[in-house]
């Protein structure tokens, strides 16, 4: 089930935005289309939507950030969605990655283990008919054993080191993006897994996402 087409946005604002993302070396057309299809001033608390094209990282309280729409961009480029895939996506947040991903894969589970910006997101995802993403409130460090495996997953807070249940879920042939490290130190890795299982893995860009915690102490450790 693809999402309802959401209206192409069009004036000033949007062109700007996009103009920008192209001169910070956006070129994928559908990924292009779908950041000018998603009003992201609707992810936003009321007070800050006069900022939404702006390409920076803005507050969405209890100590959040939705993304800037550069890094939703270049994260959404390197997963080469082509419409059939399924994606899981850490850190719901506003839910304006999951809208844009909405747009460009079939389906999209994402895991935000904040209760209150989970219901905010739902409400936003609703209000603009986006249907094909699913909600889940918990530790995403565990991903969604229910539903994988997973063509796609984004990790949009950042671990020290990659949870091992979001390996075990990504299917053979899959990519997965997430921002690595702690504090400034944060880098944005690429992994890739080959029909076989194999793993590689790239580093693309120095990134910086809040950290990615746990709704308790103990580490995940590798499913068996
Ligand atoms: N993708 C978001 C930005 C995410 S900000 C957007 O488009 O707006 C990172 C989010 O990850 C925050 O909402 C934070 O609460 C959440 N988070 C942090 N640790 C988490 C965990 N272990 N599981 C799920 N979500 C987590």
């Amino acid at each position: 089930m693809r999402a309802a087409a959401s209206p192409r946005r069009y004036g000033p604002l949007v062109d700007g935005l996009l103009a920008q993302l192209r001169r910070q070396g956006i070129r994928d057309p559908r990924v292009l289309d779908a950041m000018s299809r998603v009003p992201r001033e609707r992810f936003l608390p009321p007070e800050l939507r006069a900022y939404g094209e702006e390409d920076r990282a803005l507050p969405i309280g209890l100590g959040q950030t939705i993304s800037q729409p550069y890094v939703v961009a270049f994260m959404t480029e390197w997963l080469r969605l082509d419409g059939l895939e399924r994606v899981l996506e850490i850190g719901t947040g506003s839910g304006y990655q999951a809208a844009v991903l909405g747009l460009l894969a079939r389906e999209v589970f994402s895991v935000e283990v904040l209760p209150e910006l989970s219901a905010r997101a739902a409400e936003a995802l609703a209000e603009l008919g986006i249907r094909n993403v699913r909600l889940r409130v918990g530790d995403g460090r565990r991903g969604w054993p229910e539903e994988a495996p997973f063509d796609r997953i984004v990790v949009t807070a950042a671990p020290a080191t990659l949870p091992e249940p979001l390996i075990v879920q990504l299917a053979p042939g899959g990519r997965l993006l997430a921002p690595l490290g702690s504090g400034e130190d944060q880098v944005l890795r690429l992994v890739t897994k080959d029909a076989a299982g194999r793993l590689s893995a790239t580093d693309l860009l120095p990134v910086r996402f809040v950290p990615l915690v746990g709704d308790d102490p103990t580490p995940v450790l590798p499913s068996a």
